[in-house]
């Protein structure tokens, strides 16, 4: 199967680090006029030394700065909200400000940056593929992880009322779920073996997914190869939500 993106307005969130970073040289190959938002400059200098790409630096914390940056790219034609936190704290350690950054990254400004660029596209009629990245800690407990299975969670169902409303625009909007990938967020929960065992354990295939094969799942979601698909939250998990 071969996916092109050729013609195709791409823009990517956290593009900076990890998945995003490695997606925004996936689309490029595929032909895709790219911009990469991220947070940190010199991670997006560095990526755009690799790959022909626009680079947008913003925090999505702040609404209005991203707003008014996500604006200023103008059409868009598929998006990714890829960036997100993980803040790890047992449950009867969750600081109010882990609650609020957690929710404003990984829920709020998904809705900001699809609220503009969706805007744009019925106002232009034209036709679109939003993918979210959510996580397998969407639809299974993990310790230490509340604030971060309800941000996921909440990105689950937010991604399915989005499909909901605007199929009539011809508009799709997915979800894929990964389970533990060894990016620096990665690292953050599961690098230790007494809390990466455990979870291997429960993973069918026997071990952690590759930034790889997130990004094709992506990919095909994102592209009209997937066409019909719309309001669908995918496990790339070996089979751990299977269990
Ligand atoms: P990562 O390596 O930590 O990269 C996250 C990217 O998001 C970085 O480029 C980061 O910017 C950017 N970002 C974070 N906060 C931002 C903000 N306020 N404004 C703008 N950009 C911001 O993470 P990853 O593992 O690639 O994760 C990508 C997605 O996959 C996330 O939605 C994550 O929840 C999901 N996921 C990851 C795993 C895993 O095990 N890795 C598993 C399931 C789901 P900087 O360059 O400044 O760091």
């Amino acid at each position: 199967m071969n996916i092109s993106f050729a013609g195709k307005k791409v823009l990517v969130t956290g593009a900076g680090q990890g998945i995003g970073r490695e997606l925004v040289k996936a689309l490029v190959k595929c032909g895709a006029e790219v911009t990469a938002l991220s947070r940190t400059k010199s991670h997006l200098d560095t990526l755009a030394q690799e790959v022909p790409v626009k680079t947008v630096c913003v925090d999505l914390s702040d609404w209005a700065a991203t707003h008014a940056a996500v604006e200023a790219i103008g059409p868009v034609d598929c998006l990714v909200n890829n960036a997100a936190v993980a803040i790890l704290e047992s449950f009867l350690n969750i600081k109010p400000e882990s609650f609020d950054t957690s929710f404003n990254i990984n829920v709020k400004s998904v809705i900001n940056v699809s609220q503009v660029v969706v805007k744009n596209m019925i106002k232009r009629k034209t036709p679109g593929s939003i993918v979210n990245i959510s996580s397998q800690a969407s639809q299974a407990a993990l310790a230490d992880h509340t604030v971060y299975c309800g941000t996921k969670g909440a990105l689950d169902m937010i991604s399915k009322v989005m499909a909901l409303e605007l199929g009539p625009h011809n508009i799709r909007v997915n979800c894929v779920n990964p389970t533990v990938v060894m990016t620096a967020m990665g690292k953050i929960g599961w690098s230790q073996p007494e809390k990466a065992g455990p979870m291997l354990s429960k993973i069918p295939l026997g071990r952690f997914a590759e930034v790889d094969e997130v990004v094709h799942a992506i990919l095909f979601l994102l592209s009209d190869k997937a066409s019909m698909i719309s309001g669908t939250t995918l496990p790339v998990d070996g089979g751990f939500l299977a269990g």
